[in-house]
């Protein structure tokens, strides 16, 4: 059973100043999922999670993170901006982009941040750009088909990130002899992961390779970032990952691996993204139509430009009708939103109770990749998101568009100032 962190009391009294639909994050939540990672990996002196802003590029969430111990990994030019604003800098910021624009490794740099190589062609663009700092990371894509247990896998092969084995070997050489003096080596090769053996699976890879390429090169190599993938049970049949568990799996590969190659200082980072905060978030929407020709459909006022994710990937969202928890699921739905497109439904033949006009449905699961996925297809404005805060009240951390912000880009005529 998934339960939702606010009840039907709480939204009652929320969407009498905001209406729906809404993203709702759940600060209690994020902050003791934070401090759990933290003394999961408390083992490694080093140890430091970037949050990756993509998920959630909102200045309160990582701010909250940042006071968690937490910094930013950023892959954009706004990213950057982002972690500036919140006052993250120098070694808090990870930049693990690819296909980098220019003028975007200059601003990393300005900021201190560390730099991520994405391939080894991008060694001479750095260095014209605006020079090699002294530490230096470096992207790793072993290729082939990467399988973790029950049956999770993806194709590192078919993926456009990283180096090969000795692309990565050349890079840390030159890298070397233009100045680089100490490295770190990243790899993502699998994502949103539901298992404890992802993480120390891909720690034995990279560190078996950060002993190879010290072997091989000489370099100095201080960190090792195990970037993002854990992640979360978005079906409630589904077992969640136990972080301590997988913590103690790096642990020992650590142990076994980079410890007796004389690598015990290393540190390790993460870029987790989706586990720090997907389930600290719903989406709240009221049920605003009912519909039935072949199928049953439920129309909210929501919709996949809200949260692109079923419609993109098929993905699974629970779904909670607030006040019906214990009523029996003997409904089928197709749950929709009002997009001129037919992938715009949240729920396909979903088993739910009864839904009357006016019910609010909590759309579980959207605090990663939920909002941040968002779009103006058909004139779709942008919602806002709110802070249930520690103490029970709420803080809008997000006003929702207007359609000023949707014309903000125009000058067609008088009629878009206004
Ligand atoms: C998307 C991304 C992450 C976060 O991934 P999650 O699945 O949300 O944990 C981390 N690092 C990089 C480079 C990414 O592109």
């Amino acid at each position: 059973m998934k339960k939702p962190f606010v009840t039907l009391e709480q939204l009652k009294e929320i969407t009498k100043t905001y209406p729906t639909p809404f993203h709702i994050y759940d600060e209690k939540g994020i902050r003791e999922n934070a401090r759990l990672l933290k003394k999961a990996f408390s083992w490694n002196p080093g140890f430091k999670e970037y949050f990756a802003v993509k998920a959630e590029p909102n200045p309160y969430i990582m701010k909250i993170l940042k006071e968690e111990g937490c910094g930013a990994d950023c892959s954009s030019l706004t990213e950057l901006m982002l972690s500036e604003a919140v006052g993250l800098t120098g070694s808090e910021i990870m930049f693990s982009s690819n296909d980098t624009p220019a003028g975007e490794y200059t601003k990393a740099r300005q900021l201190g941040a560390y730099i991520n190589l994405d391939d080894y062609t991008m060694i001479d663009f750095l260095e014209q750009e605006c020079g090699i700092p002294e530490t230096i990371c470096c992207r790793y894509n072993p290729g082939g088909v990467y399988t973790v247990s029950n049956g999770i896998m993806d194709n590192p092969g078919d993926a456009k990130y990283g180096m090969t084995k000795d692309q990565i070997t050349d890079a840390f050489r030159r890298l070397m002899q233009l100045g680089a003096r100490r490295f770190g080596i990243h790899s993502f090769l699998v994502s949103n992961t539901v298992t404890n053996d992802y993480y120390p699976m891909l720690a034995r890879t990279l560190f078996t390779l950060a002993v190879e390429l010290k072997e091989k090169t000489g370099a100095d190599i201080t960190f090792i970032n195990l970037s993002g993938g854990v992640g979360i049970p978005y079906h409630p049949d589904q077992k969640p990952n136990d972080i301590m568990v997988i913590g103690e799996g790096v642990r020992k590969a650590y142990e076994e691996i980079l410890v007796p190659a004389g690598l015990g200082n290393t540190a390790i980072f993460t870029e987790l993204g989706r586990f720090m905060l997907a389930p600290y978030g719903h989406l709240v929407t009221t049920a605003i139509h009912e519909k039935h020709i072949y199928k049953e459909y439920i129309g909210v006022d929501a919709c996949a430009a809200n949260l692109m994710r079923p419609a993109m990937y098929g993905a699974y969202h629970h779904i909670t009708v607030m006040g019906k928890e214990d009523m029996p699921c003997d409904h089928m739905y197709d749950v929709t939103g009002s997009l001129c497109e037919n992938n715009d439904k949240f729920a396909i033949d979903r088993m739910l109770p009864k839904i009357d006009m006016g019910d609010l449905l909590v759309i579980h699961d959207t605090g990663a990749h939920g909002f941040a996925m968002g779009y103006n297809y058909n004139g779709k404005l942008r919602s806002a998101e709110l802070l249930l805060k520690e103490d029970g009240s709420v803080q809008m951390i997000r006003r929702a568009e207007t359609p000023g912000d949707y014309f903000a880009t125009l000058d067609f005529s008088e009629f878009f100032k206004k």
